[in-house]
């Protein structure tokens, strides 16, 4: 869960099978007209994968989603906290931009290591059951009293399904089998990259853990779209129900890019780039 530290609970994989042996990648760029849902999705089409650099600035996040302004103002810093102690000595930091490198770092006065602020991962199941999901309603802030996926931090020592797998349990009483990849979406300002694996029942039983207050499965036209947790979640859900009208179940990738100084609640106010699907 989100802004836990559960421990490591081991739970292998019985069976884990990729649905594409093999694939190549599309750059079809999600449209925006196509999806009332997401209004702030983005309809650029002509950046590579290695191409992307990321951006933000106010203009970023045009609500109407009818385009996407690529100003380069501000190189996105993303959210870097201030460390004050050093996590090894409790030493006072400076910061500074190490030799060699180009960003300012929080460096320890005494001990002289250097503390690196990287993304973290969220892993997490979308749990398919009769063209019905699963989905938690959060009993831990952020978010409370709002719906999402079961998702969490992955912790060191498990890989990224395996933590999907574990999250589930945890939150929403479940154990399930990973099916394929899903998505992975990306959100720089934030520092979180999604994991999303489709993910079906082992038993037609759940129950929701500490971290939630009920945990039910949706009939795909009842998603509470209104209710969400999540930016990420709701880019998840409304890519899954696309692929099922379109007949075929894809991969995702894609960049959320939250518009800079709106608040975590707003759900919506992002556009999503460089969207990839195989
Ligand atoms: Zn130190």
């Amino acid at each position: 869960m989100l802004g836990s530290s559960s421990g490591y609970i081991s739970l292998r994989l019985k069976k884990h099978h990729s649905s594409n042996g093999f694939f190549s990648l599309s750059r079809r760029s999600y449209r925006a007209t196509s999806s009332p849902l997401l209004p702030a999705f983005s309809n650029r089409k002509t950046h590579a994968l290695r191409t992307v650099r990321v951006y933000a600035s106010q203009s970023d996040a045009n609500l109407d989603g009818t385009s996407y302004s690529s100003s380069v103002a501000v190189p996105s810093a993303g959210k870097i906290y201030k460390i004050k102690f050093c996590q090894w000595c409790g030493g006072t930091t400076k910061h500074d931009i190490p030799d060699g490198e180009e960003k300012i770092r929080a460096i320890c006065t005494l001990c002289g290591k250097i503390a690196y602020q990287n993304p973290k991962m969220v892993v997490g199941c979308l749990i398919q059951n009769d063209r019905k999901v699963l989905l938690c309603k959060r009993n831990i802030e952020p978010s409370f009293g709002l719906w999402t996926l079961p998702a969490g931090y992955l912790e060191i020592g498990e890989s990224a399904a395996e933590g999907a797998i574990r999250e589930t349990w945890e939150e929403a009483g479940a154990e399930v089998e990973v099916l394929s990849p899903f998505a992975q979406l990306d959100i720089p300002l934030i520092g979180q990259s999604y994991m999303i694996f489709l993910a079906k029942l082992k038993k037609p039983e759940f129950s929701p853990g500490p971290e939630s207050s009920e945990c039910r499965l949706f009939e795909l036209d009842d998603i509470p779209f209104d209710s969400l947790a999540f930016s990420s979640i709701l880019v998840t859900l409304k890519l899954y129900i696309e692929d099922l009208e379109s007949g075929k179940i894809k991969y995702h990738y894609g960049i959320i890019h939250k518009r800079p100084g709106t608040s975590p609640s707003e759900i919506r106010a992002f556009t999503l780039d460089y969207h990839l699907q195989v």
